[in-house]
Parts: structure tokens; sequence; C-alpha cells
């Protein structure tokens, strides 16, 4: 037995009842802060991206992120009621947006699981940013039902999706996901979803040593001139579950060096500011950048922190607000919702969390020792989404 499929039970502390009370201030008449569209956080980043999970369950158990061990048939997830409805949610965004946010991501757990999840989107599609534009508004899926619903997605407004696939090896996909899923019907769903024009495409494929770096170069000649971008995600240790160990990461370095053996690369500009994703072009005979051959991604959260821009908040499936994905704790906006808070009393709550908010776990890693982390216990990334 190799020590991948060996069993690890990691006792899971449950984070997801502890939450930060919002600040005093925020209610105070002398302290309000109206929403302009220029909240900036102690560091200085200012609010653009908001990912709202809109479940917490999963059809999949990637060991990566729901290991089978700790999510089986006794795991408590949430109750329905303790879930933001589509009004909350919608409404929570629209505060968020006229703070600044222009992106909005809905993910999870697996987000097509949401039952009537178009209905969110066609709310969500009407928000309008401070200039007055519609929003980016994109979902991250494992893809699974991504045949049968590209269509309804699309007519509700949704403009692209993120398909997470980690490998094109029926076998490999199988073990990753760990519920027997068949790739082939995932390979079903990004068609579905290109033919629905829910596009550019992007394509996340999470990077486990030992586990499916051979099929980094597949993967790179499937997607190369198809108007799909490809990115490889470092394997990250989110959440307390996943026994993460450094010595399974595979530098995103690594990644670019082994495709560029083969497929020669030039690196590109990010295309804007706080962008996760590192970008390299497909070259020409040249070596300039081919584009109609496309690019890649690399996203390296282990061994290149990037909280420099971080622009990004993220609202947990019952509502709370937390300020970087390796957080241990979010603020409770439901109950503020629930209590009765006015526009103004949510705008200036959000205000106040945001510009307190000094969040930068990734660069703080990097300057531990190898394999420690931080030792800062973090929630699990189905429950506040990726
Ligand atoms: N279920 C959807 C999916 O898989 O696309 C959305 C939620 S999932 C939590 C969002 C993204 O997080 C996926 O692309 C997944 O591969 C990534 N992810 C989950 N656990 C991770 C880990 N430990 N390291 C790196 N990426 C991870
Ligand atoms: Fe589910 Fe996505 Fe997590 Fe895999 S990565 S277990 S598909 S939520
Ligand atoms: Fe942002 Fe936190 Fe990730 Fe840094 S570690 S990039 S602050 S989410």
């Amino acid at each position: 037995m190799t020590e991948r499929h060996t069993p690890r039970i990691v006792p899971l502390v449950d984070l997801r009842s502890a939450s930060l009370r919002p600040p005093a201030e925020a209610a105070s008449a002398s302290s309000r802060i109206a929403a302009n569209g220029l909240l900036s956080d102690a560091l200085g980043r200012p609010l653009r991206d908001l990912r709202i999970s809109v479940t917490d369950r999963c059809n999949f158990r990637c060991n990566y992120c729901m290991p089978k061990e700790v999510f089986d048939k006794d795991y408590a997830y949430l109750p329905h009621a303790d879930l933001l409805s589509f009004e909350e949610i919608t409404r929570v965004a629209k505060t968020f947006v006229a703070h600044g946010v222009q992106k909005i991501r809905l993910t999870g757990g697996e987000p097509l699981l949401r039952k009537n999840i178009e209905l969110l989107i066609e709310q969500l599609a009407s928000l309008r940013t401070v200039e007055g534009r519609p929003l980016d508004l994109t979902l991250t899926t494992n893809g699974s039902l991504l045949a049968r619903k590209a269509r309804a997605l699309k007519a509700a407004g949704l403009q692209r999706v993120t398909v997470s696939l980690d490998g094109l090896d029926d076998a490999v996909f199988r073990s990753m996901n760990d519920v027997d899923f068949p790739v082939a019907d995932v390979l079903a769903g990004i068609e579905a979803a290109r033919d629905a024009g829910l596009g550019p495409i992007k394509i996340n494929m999470v990077v486990k040593r030992g586990t499916n770096e051979h099929e980094i170069l597949p993967m790179a000649r499937r997607f190369k001139g198809t108007g799909m971008v490809l990115r490889f995600i470092e394997y990250m240790d989110v959440g307390a579950t996943n026994s993460w160990r450094m010595n399974e990461v595979l530098p995103s370095a690594e990644v670019v060096k082994l495709i560029h053996a083969d497929l020669p690369l030039v690196q590109l500009e990010p295309s804007n500011p706080g962008e996760t994703a590192e970008r390299w072009g497909y070259a020409d005979a040249s070596g300039n950048h081919d584009k109609a051959a496309g690019e890649i991604g690399v996203i390296s959260s282990v061994t290149q922190a990037f909280c420099g821009d971080c622009n990004r908040a993220r609202l947990s499936t019952e509502g709370k607000l937390y300020l970087c994905l390796f957080a241990a704790q979010g603020y409770d906006l439901r109950s503020l919702i629930r209590d009765g808070a006015s526009e103004a009393d949510l705008a200036s709550t959000i205000g106040h969390i945001w510009q307190g908010r000094a969040d930068r776990y990734s660069e703080l890693r990097s300057e531990m020792k190898p394999d420690t982390g931080t030792g800062l216990r973090r929630v699990e990334m189905s429950y506040i989404g990726g």
C-alpha cells in the first residue's frame, strides 16, 4: 500500500460555529462608512472580488478537500435554515458591489447542487458595478452536472465557468474524486459549457506530487489551442482535514519547466491587479506568443505568496464574511441581516470589517519553516469555497 492510500484519520475541529462580532463602531453615527466604491483595507488593498459559497455539500470526495474519512455519512452538514437564502445572498452581494466589488464567483461545495441556483444567478446578474457595468459573474464547478445545466445557467445570466479537472486518465480521475466519477462526463460538461457560450472557460487542475503529476503534459496538450485556459494549482494547506504535507506540493516552477521542455512557453503580463495566476503563453517558432495556441496559468499559493494585491472577500454558506482563505473565523453577517439591519448598517459594517483587514497568510507561511504552516486552525475549503 502506498503512503497516499493509507487512511489518515484527522480530527476535525468544527470552526463553523466560531464567529467574530462585527466592529461596534460600525453602528455609531459618527463613524459610519457609506459605500462609495473606494474601500481599502489596512494594507491598502481594495475590495474587488467576492466569492460566495452556496452549499457546503458535494458529490465528490477529492482527498485534498473533502476526504471520505471525515466527510462521511455521519458528517453534519449545515441545516437548510442556516443557509443564506437567495434574497439574503443578493442583498449582501449588492452591498459588496456598492463598496467596489466587480467580480462574483459562486462556489461551494459543489454549487450546482444548490437547488434552483439559476434563480440566484438571475438576481446577481441584475446588479451593476459602481461604474454601471454588469458584474463579471462566474462559477467554479466540478463539472459533474454541467452537461445538464449549462444552457439554463447561461440563460440565467452566468457569463463563464471554471471547471476543476485533475487529470484525463479515467483511473486517476476516479481515484482523485474518490466517488468513481468518470472523466468522460466532466469532459462532456465542458463541451456543453462551451456550446452554451459560457466562456472563456478556465480549467483548474490541482497538482499533487506522486498522484497526478504525470497528467500535466496530457492536460496541456489537450487544452492547447482550444481557447480554454488551463491553470495548475499548487496543492494547498487549506482546512484541517487533508493531512497536507509540503512534500506533496509540486512547485509551479517545476510545472512550467516540465511543459516548456515539450511545448515551449513565454511569460505573459498579468491581465489585472490581484490576478492569482501567473500567465504563460505557448510560443511560436520565433519564440513569440502564439495567440491561437493560447496560454496556461500557474497558481503558486504555496511557493510564491501573492497576498500583496489580494482583493478577495469570501461569504460562507451561512453568511459569514471571511477575509482570507486561511482565516479561522468569519464575521456573522447573517445575524445582522436577520436582526433587521438597514442598508446603511450593513454597508458600514462591511466597510469597517474590510478597513481593519490585515490578513496575509501565504506571505506569513513562506516566512515559516517548511512543512509547518502557521499553526493556525482554518475552516474547510468546502465551507468557504475556493
Ligand atoms: N466543487 C467545485 C470545484 O471543485 O470546482 C467548487 C469548490 S472547490 C473547493 C474550488 C476549487 O478549490 C477547486 O478548483 C478545487 O480544485 C480547489 N481546491 C480544493 N482543495 C484544494 C487544495 N487543498 N489545494 C488547492 N486547491 C484546492
Ligand atoms: Fe467537491 Fe470541489 Fe472539494 Fe472536490 S474540490 S471535494 S469537487 S468541493
Ligand atoms: Fe489572500 Fe489570504 Fe490567499 Fe493571501 S493567503 S492571497 S490574503 S486569501
